[in-house]
């Protein structure tokens, strides 16, 4: 049976996550209420507005069943708005601001300023060794500072873009935007099929 992976379908980027999971063999849906979120293996968390994203999680009502399989080892890919509702601090977030957490980092939201609000460019990735990713930030955090726990698989000018806590794995970037779908590979190849053998699920 393909491992069926969930896109957060409240707002982002749904659509383009589903297709570059979906090419690398895995059922990939959108998910948006409590009972999709349970019958999920893993779960995608798109790019769109963090504030935005998590507000309507409390009103689809998955954010509390969203925490509790963070919390119990369900592997999840976080991108740009993602990175920043996986991270169990943030700056520069609006007031009252609430994320899923799990990842032991502290993410900065808008980091990169405003006259490079949006930037490509040629990333290595640790584990992933053949050519650079080619990865394009709208609007992104960057990681401020991580726990020992977490490593750092790619960095801008010293800032962390791409890390790792176990079965939690955050990009700032937007690889579902390129066509090249190294990065999905990686979450699912790498990220999911370690946490299933570590008997994370
Ligand atoms: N700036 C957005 C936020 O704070 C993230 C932008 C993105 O996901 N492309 O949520």
């Amino acid at each position: 049976v393909p491992m069926k992976v969930g896109v957060l379908a409240l707002q982002g980027d749904v659509r383009e996550h589903i297709r570059s999971l979906s090419d690398c063999g895995v059922t990939a849906t959108s998910v948006r209420r409590p009972e999709e979120i349970a019958a999920i293996d893993a779960l995608v968390i798109p790019g769109g507005e963090s504030t935005t994203i998590a507000k309507l999680a409390r009103s689809f009502q998955v954010f509390d069943p969203i925490v509790e399989r963070i919390r119990t080892g369900m592997p999840v890919y976080g991108s740009c708005a993602g990175m920043i509702l996986i991270a169990d601090t943030v700056l520069d977030a609006i007031d009252g601001q609430e994320t899923f957490g799990g990842i032991d980092a502290v993410v900065r939201r808008n980091a990169f300023g405003r006259q490079v609000d949006s930037f490509e460019t040629d990333l290595n990735f640790a584990g992933i060794t053949d050519h650079p990713i080619r990865a394009i930030f709208i609007r992104a955090p960057w990681v401020e500072s991580v726990s020992p726990d977490v490593k750092v698989l790619a960095a801008v000018d010293g800032h962390p873009v791409a890390i790792r806590q176990g079965a939690l794995f955050a990009t700032s970037f937007h690889p579902e935007l390129t066509g090249d779908n190294r990065v999905h590979r990686y979450f699912i190849e790498s990220v999911c099929k370690e946490s299933i053998k570590a008997g994370a699920l």
